[in-house]
């Protein structure tokens, strides 16, 4: 029997998707479930990007397009980033792909070689470790804990970017924590990212329009412009226009970075669909009413989401600032039991927590820490008060021995 390459073994099924898919199963079966789970925006993009889909399909060429994107994609998203305060940048230095994660995964497999040290703020979004395994990368994990809101701190970032290391992963709004970092905070990891010549910077942009509290979204592109040619900005249309299934992602960088993902390009995706592509920069290029809209809306969630943790003794969130994911430290439930269960883990929190009460939410360990679970609140709000409902019932029902 031939056997599959080695790498490939490597690769795992994403740990969000498989709570996804058990959520929708037991739905399927007639239970009534509430999911937590997945990180979509639960919003449709305007009619203006339907009306340019429906445009490009009437000028249907039917051909192959180009292996970078067309220029009027490409020219939506730099009129995108200088409306985020980002410029400089033009067509030379963007290359677009099926959605981020698309991007993501060349770009590390340009950037890294077996044994390359990729340097991951943690809690992490699930994909840049599971990128990192299968290009058999050797990864660093930063743990920022509960005790320091999460973020990565200038000391930890020091201490671990050593001469070797390839390539630093930092996501800002965060997935899986929903933090935001300070302009103050930007500049002193941008202070220690100076003085790393040797490492890439991988920036993962994609929650830019989801910022909350007037905090304001501050980036190493504007703040340490000397860092831009080790600096790659990674987007996409997905969770900002309400578009994960129409696969649209983007990476601005060096030029010479954006032609090597433009030649991997060349040898798998060739283009994207001219129809995407079509409707993506209508997403860009359109009034960007909905997105301030729902962001207004996710603040207002968030506030509610705490407003219910803060219902639990024990149940400590750093407040969320920015995406639509919350991710409470459950750690006070280990020990106790519900009903005969005991609840030893975050993975046994919300195993329990499906089962019985019909809520999912994705355990911490999913994303490197087994004390927490996220939460994505976009559902509809009176599935988002029932679900924060059933969880704070839930808490309340755990006891210190076994029923
Ligand atoms: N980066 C982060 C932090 C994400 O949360 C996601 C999706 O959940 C992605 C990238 C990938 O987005 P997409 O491939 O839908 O553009």
């Amino acid at each position: 029997m031939p056997l599959l390459a080695e790498r490939t073994s490597r690769a795992v099924p994403s740990a969000i998707m498989q709570v996804a898919e058990k959520a929708k199963a037991l739905k399927a079966a007639g239970r009534d479930i509430i999911s937590f789970s997945i990180g979509v925006p639960n919003f449709l993009p305007g009619q203006h990007v339907y009306d340019a889909a429906i445009a490009a399909v009437k000028a249907d060429t039917g051909q192959y397009g180009s292996n970078r994107g067309p220029d009027a994609l490409l020219d939506s998203y730099l009129l995108h980033l200088t409306r985020n305060g980002i410029t400089g940048y033009e067509r030379k230095n963007v290359v677009t792909g099926m959605g981020a994660k698309f991007v993501l995964f060349n770009a590390m497999y340009a950037f890294l070689n077996e044994g390359d040290e990729v340097v991951i703020p943690t809690p992490y979004w699930t994909s840049y470790v599971d990128i990192a395994h299968i290009l058999g990368a050797k990864i660093s994990l930063l743990t920022c804990g509960l005790a320091q809101d999460y973020k990565l701190t200038p000391a930890q970032l020091d201490a671990a970017i050593g001469p070797e290391t390839k390539l630093f992963i930092f996501n800002n709004p965060s997935n899986p924590t929903g933090m935001v970092y300070t302009k103050a905070e930007v500049l002193a990891l941008a202070e220690v990212l100076k003085r790393k010549p040797n490492c890439w910077i991988l920036s993962d942009d994609i929650y830019n329009q989801m910022v909350f509290d007037s905090v304001g979204w501050h980036h190493l592109a504007t703040l340490a412009p000397e860092l831009r040619d080790r600096l790659l900005i990674l987007d996409s249309v997905s969770k900002t226009y309400g578009m994960p299934g129409w696969r649209m992602g983007f990476m601005v960088g060096p030029e010479h970075v954006a032609k090597a993902l433009v030649a991997l390009n060349s040898n798998h995706l060739t283009s994207a669909p001219e129809v995407v592509n079509a409707a993506a920069a209508a997403a860009l290029r359109g009034p960007q009413d909905i997105p301030a809209q729902k962001c207004a809306e996710f603040a207002i969630k968030r506030d509610e989401v705490l407003a219910a943790f803060a219902k639990v003794p024990g149940l400590i969130c750093p407040r969320p600032q920015g995406a639509f994911y919350a991710f409470p430290d459950i750690s006070f439930s280990f020990g106790k039991y519900y009903g005969q269960t005991l609840i030893d883990s975050d993975v046994a929190f919300c195993n329990q927590l499906l089962e019985t009460k019909g809520v999912a939410c994705v355990p911490g360990i999913a994303f490197g820490e087994p004390k927490s679970l996220r939460i994505s609140y976009t559902c509809k709000s009176t599935e988002l008060t029932e679900g924060l409902r059933r969880m704070v019932e839930f808490c309340h029902e755990l006891s210190a021995t076994a029923a």
